[in-house]
Parts: structure tokens; sequence; C-alpha cells
């Protein structure tokens, strides 16, 4: 039965919003603490940094090339009273990564919580796709996760739990995608970065808990952000991709960036190695919705 039938319309709102920030929470449930959220000037990781300071942490806005979002994200932050600043780093570049957790280091003085959330696409066909798309896209979405992890498990092993700031050393929050479950053909090079997230993510999880550092994953369904303007910007694109959501809406960043900061606080202390799917029942088989 369609959404129509059972009274209510679907959702349909092509066109890009400005980012919705959440409110300044009084509870703070991050005060204290200093993050690291990579790909920040827009989408997803925007959202992201600034729903983090809204929960009280102080936050390094890292950018590739969008310094103007990056500093928007700033501005955004320094009105909810935090400190941050904009830092430019090609997450794919080791040298660039060791900068940017030094300087962190010299500014903050720690980090708590990194969000790896820096990521791209560069779709062609198997048989079409060039040796560079694929580098290129595992070295950012892959690689980029794999040094800004290690630096911060390097940090928190170094500091160890300070119990007036948080029950654990450190948080990483890998943002990953439903394409770490879900074969996407014309996207190979994305689907086989994601899956690696996922076992490295896991792997690390189980490596570092003794240490109190938590890891885990959030694998966020269609987010409306530049990523994939396709899939929604015109009425037809966005009816066929109801067609793959259950909830039959699309996500928008804040959707993933409340489930950042809860991951991120102690609310999710017990939770290590989890993906945490933030995709409107994009994973349940939404082909199987009608009896299959
Ligand atoms: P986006 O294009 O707005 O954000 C990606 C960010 O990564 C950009 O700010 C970009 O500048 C940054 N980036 C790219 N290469 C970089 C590099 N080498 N170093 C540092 N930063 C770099 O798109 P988004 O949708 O917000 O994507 C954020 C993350 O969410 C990505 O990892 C993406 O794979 C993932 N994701 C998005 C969706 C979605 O529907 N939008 C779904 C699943 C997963």
């Amino acid at each position: 039965m369609a959404a129509t039938d059972k009274g209510f319309a679907p959702y349909h709102d092509p066109g890009l919003p400005p980012i919705v920030m959440p409110e300044c929470s009084v509870e703070r449930k991050l005060k204290g603490q200093k993050a690291l959220v990579t790909g920040a000037s827009s989408g997803i990781g925007k959202s992201i940094a600034v729903a983090l300071g809204h929960a009280g942490a102080d936050v390094v806005v890292n950018y590739s090339r969008d310094q103007k979002g990056a500093d928007e994200a700033v501005a955004a932050l320094q009105a909810c009273g935090v400190r941050a600043y904009a830092q430019r780093a090609d997450v794919a570049s080791e040298d660039d990564v060791l900068a940017m957790f030094e300087r962190a280091r010299a500014e903050f003085g720690t980090i708590d919580i990194l969000v790896a959330n820096a990521g791209l696409q560069q779709d062609a066909p198997f048989d079409q796709m060039t040796l560079a798309q694929w580098n290129k896209v595992i070295s950012v979405n892959l690689t980029g996760q794999f040094l800004c992890t290690r630096e911060s498990v390097r940090e928190f092993k170094r500091r160890g739990v300070k119990p007036e700031v948080s029950c654990a050393a450190g948080k990483i929050i890998c943002v990953s995608s439903v394409h770490d479950v879900i074969p996407w053909a014309g996207h190979v090079n994305y689907a086989a970065s994601k899956g690696g997230i996922s076992m490295m993510m896991k792997s690390v999880a189980q490596e570092v808990a003794p240490f109190r550092i938590r890891v885990n994953a959030i694998s966020p369904g269609a987010i409306r952000t530049p990523i994939n303007m396709d899939a929604w910007q015109t009425p037809e694109a966005y009816a066929a991709l109801m067609k793959l959501v259950p909830y039959k809406r699309i996500g928008e960043t804040d959707d993933i960036a409340r489930a950042a900061v809860w991951l991120a606080s102690d609310d999710s202390d017990y939770i290590t190695g989890a993906t945490l799917y933030v995709d409107g029942g994009m994973t349940l088989y939404p082909g199987f919705e009608t009896g299959g």
C-alpha cells in the first residue's frame, strides 16, 4: 500500500535546505571534550561538527579545499560558545594527518573524539574503472580513515582515561555507508572502501577495547548532501529513491549528527565495534516490502 493510501502524503521536498542546527544542548554532554571531524566543510561532516559543539565539545574542523564551508562551521561553533578552528589537510596524506594531530594537541591539549567522515565517489562501470579512480577512492575513504584512526588511538593510549571528562579514553566514529553491506554496481571502488571500513573498525575496536577506547561506525543511507544530488534533485529521481527507503523520506544531515553525538557520549559507553545504520530502513530489503 502506498503511503498516500494511508492518509498522509509522502515526504517530498527536493532542493537543498539550509543546515538546521540542533539547539545548543543545556546538558552539554560533551563538555570539556575535544573533537576532530574530517571533511567537515560540507554535508554530514559539517552537521556533525556543529552538533558536537552544541553538545559542548571544542572542535577541529578539517577540510580539504572548501575553506569557506569550514569557516562557516567554525563560526557556527564559536557562536555556541566553544572553541573551534579550521584545519586544511588531505586525509590521504600521512604528512598532512600527522601535522593536523600535532596542531590539535598544541591548540587543545588532546583529542577525545574522532569522527572520520571525509569521503568521495569516483564512479564508473567496472570494466571502465581506471586504477587512478580505484586508488583515489580507496586512499581517501579507507586509508584516510586508517591514518586518522591510528593517530587518535596513539593519542588516546598516551593520555588514558580522565574520568572527569569521559568514561572512555577516546571515541572513534567511522562514517561508513549502507554500501558496507549493500553491493553497488557502478560504484565498486566506493563499496569496497566502505566494506573495508567495516572490518577495519571492528578489528581496531577489538584491539583497543582493553584501553577503554571505543570504535564504532555510522552507516548512513540516502542523506541529502552534495555527494548524491542526482538522487534527490528532481521529483523523478526522488520518487525512484523512495522505492529504496521504507521510511519514505530522504535523510537529513542532522539525522546523522544526532547519532554521532550519542555515540561520542558516555550514554553509549558499553558500545564498541558496532555499526549503527541510520538509513530509514534502506538495509531492510525494501524490494520485499510487499511480501516478495
Ligand atoms: P560531502 O561531499 O558533502 O562531504 C564529503 C567531505 O569530504 C567534503 O567536505 C570533502 O571536502 C571531504 N573530503 C573529500 N576528500 C577529502 C580529503 N582527501 N581530505 C579531507 N577531506 C576530504 O558528502 P557527504 O554526503 O556529507 O559525505 C560524508 C561522508 O558520508 C562520506 O564518507 C560519504 O561516503 C558518507 N555517506 C554519505 C551518504 C549520503 O547519502 N550523503 C550516504 C552514505 C555515506
